[in-house]
């Protein structure tokens, strides 16, 4: 019959690119990071707490 093969696989891209939302203590700055040790973009601080 008609079978185009491939299934939409679409889910497994989006669970590599999961990161968390953390904001700034120092510049107030919000932004989103993945690992255990994320750091300021803007100020390079490791003071930040999880939004
Ligand atoms: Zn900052």
């Amino acid at each position: 019959m008609c079978t185009v093969g491939g299934a939409h696989d679409v889910e497994m891209e989006e669970d590599r690119v999961k990161g968390k939302d953390y904001r700034c203590r120092d510049c107030n700055a919000t932004f989103k990071a993945v690992g255990k040790h994320p750091i300021c973009p803007t100020c390079q601080s490791e003071n930040l707490t999880e939004a």
